[in-house]
């Protein structure tokens, strides 16, 4: 059973309820943080909470709390849950207001904090890797609606990830409105290729996500070269080795994108050295 707090009280899973006028289920007006527990500590919670005040200072959206208040809910209810392995969904909506658009009616932001378990793919695919493919919906281009902005409105995720799933793939590979390559529907994206290690920039329209920095960190560490530019799927067909990248996912390797099969085929020995490293950061 989940624990949930909302408003300034916890709930049981089944107990915790919203407004049907809250905007964030009206408008997906809102914005939210997936973040993960480990041995009952709460990974990369700064981070994430910095992530979250930025996307409501781009939204104009009022977080009743200080950064250090906010933090503090979300380690009490993860301890009220005692859970030892897990993972926490924080929310700001706007809160409720009417069926107008006019986020001035809204006059109270809700915040929601949950703490739960999550599995987003079975074991067998860290071992065996995944396929990917390149999906027709491209993500929001950066100046209309930044993904940057972790909102509660990923529709454009959803399709792309409904694409990925009718051509039988686990996730979609999403370009940006120019054909750069992005991100995943939930996760970013590295390869590796010539010694060196890339990702998309974060100009091109992505998430900024934490466990991305994270492998931009381990990189760094290892003393292995790493790229943040402008590519194209030849790049990624090219690459020797691909993986995704998120909170939930962790590290997750890719053996074959819109059907070419990525260096060998098999879970490559780059993935399975960054993955061992961040498995000890976490
Ligand atoms: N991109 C998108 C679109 C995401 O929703 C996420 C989070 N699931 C990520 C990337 C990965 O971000 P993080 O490592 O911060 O979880």
């Amino acid at each position: 059973m989940a624990s949930v707090w909302m408003d300034g009280r916890f709930y049981e899973k089944d107990q915790a309820c919203v407004p049907v006028y809250d905007h964030g289920l009206l408008y997906g007006d809102g914005i939210f943080e997936g973040i993960s527990v480990y041995n009952g500590r709460i990974f990369k919670l700064k981070e994430h909470l910095q992530r979250l005040y930025k996307s409501a200072q781009f939204l104009m959206l009022n977080i009743p709390y200080e950064i250090e208040q906010l933090a503090d809910l979300v380690l009490e209810t993860v301890h009220k849950e005692g859970l030892d392995r897990g993972y926490v969904r924080l929310l700001v909506t706007r809160g409720t207001g009417d069926l107008g658009l006019d986020p001035a009616k809204c006059k109270e932001s809700r915040v929601i904090i949950i703490a739960d378990t999550i599995t987003l793919y079975p074991r067998e695919y860290y071992e065996q890797g995944i396929s990917l493919v390149t999906v027709a919906t491209r993500r929001n281009q950066f100046d209309n609606l930044d993904p940057r902005i972790k909102s509660l409105n990923y529709l454009n995720n959803i399709l792309a990830k409904m694409e990925a799933k009718q051509a039988g793939c686990m996730e979609a590979l999403m370009l940006n409105p120019q054909g750069y390559v992005t991100e995943c529907s939930a996760d970013n994206i590295f390869w590796y290729d010539n010694g060196s290690l890339y990702t998309p920039a974060v100009h091109l329209g992505i998430l900024e996500g934490i466990t991305r920095n994270c492998i931009i960190e381990i990189a760094q560490n290892m003393g292995i070269t790493l790229y943040q530019g402008s590519y194209g799927r030849y790049d990624l067909y090219n690459a020797k080795e691909i993986f995704i990248t998120g909170s939930g996912a962790e590290l997750m390797p890719v053996v074959s994108l819109d059907g070419r099969i990525i260096g060998d085929g098999s879970v490559g020995t780059i993935y399975k050295t960054l993955n061992s490293a961040f498995q000890e950061m976490v």
